[in-house]
């Protein structure tokens, strides 16, 4: 399954399957595959981009989003909220919490307050469930999350450092952890092989694709 997954920066991956599903879409180069399945955690710009939502979506590919982004699209777009679940094209996926609890933009005002509603998912591809964790800190509901591959934000400032993200790991307790959310923004490869250094199970650290 690991060779399917291909890490195209921050937060977006293309997964390959019988179905092409991305999750994130941001900042792509050249003429991407276009997709199946687009599955976006939340507003904020380098999550949602319009504008590679458009390079890869086809009249027919299905959204997968929160409301405050799919108010922002046409088509055909599935409103979930932390909690729900649903089956697209027959992969069955799960909207989950994704949330700060100590990375703030002001005193008392996190970057991604719990009541914004924003998202992680697990989906199942190839018998894999593939838990992609959004914007998120190590939070209580990450005990109920079972995944064999775990997407996880380990640059810090906005979500959870490279230690937090291994302390999640090795609560969650994947087959195998994959960092993400680095070397764009904030955060760099440092922080993936800190995080490697640091879980418990295999880490694989993915080299960016065009
Ligand atoms: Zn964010
Ligand atoms: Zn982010």
């Amino acid at each position: 399954m690991i060779e399917n997954i291909h890490w195209l920066g921050h937060d977006a991956f293309r997964i390959e399957n019988d179905k092409t599903i991305y999750t994130d879409p941001y900042e792509l180069k050249g003429k991407p595959p276009k997709a199946d399945l687009i599955l976006i955690t939340h507003d904020h710009f380098d999550h949602f981009s319009p504008d590679d939502v458009a390079k890869v979506a086809r009249d027919d590919t299905v959204i997968v989003t929160i409301a405050a982004v799919a108010q922002k699209l046409k088509g055909d777009v599935r409103v979930v909220k932390p909690g729900d679940s649903l089956t697209v094209l027959g992969i069955p996926i799960e909207a989950v919490p994704a949330y700060n609890v100590n990375k703030f933009r002001s005193p008392g005002v996190p970057f991604h307050p719990q009541e914004s509603g924003h998202v992680g998912f697990i989906f199942t591809v190839g018998g894999q469930r593939i838990y992609h964790a959004g914007d998120t800190d190590v939070i209580a509901e990450m005990d109920d999350i079972e995944a064999d591959i775990a997407l996880l934000p380990v640059g810090g400032t906005y979500t959870m450092t490279a230690d937090e993200a291994a302390e999640a790991a090795n609560r969650i307790q994947p087959k195998i952890a994959i960092p993400m959310h680095h070397s764009a923004i904030v955060g760099s490869v440092k922080d993936a092989q800190r995080f490697a250094d640091l879980c418990q199970m295999e880490v694989v650290i993915l080299f960016q694709e065009r």
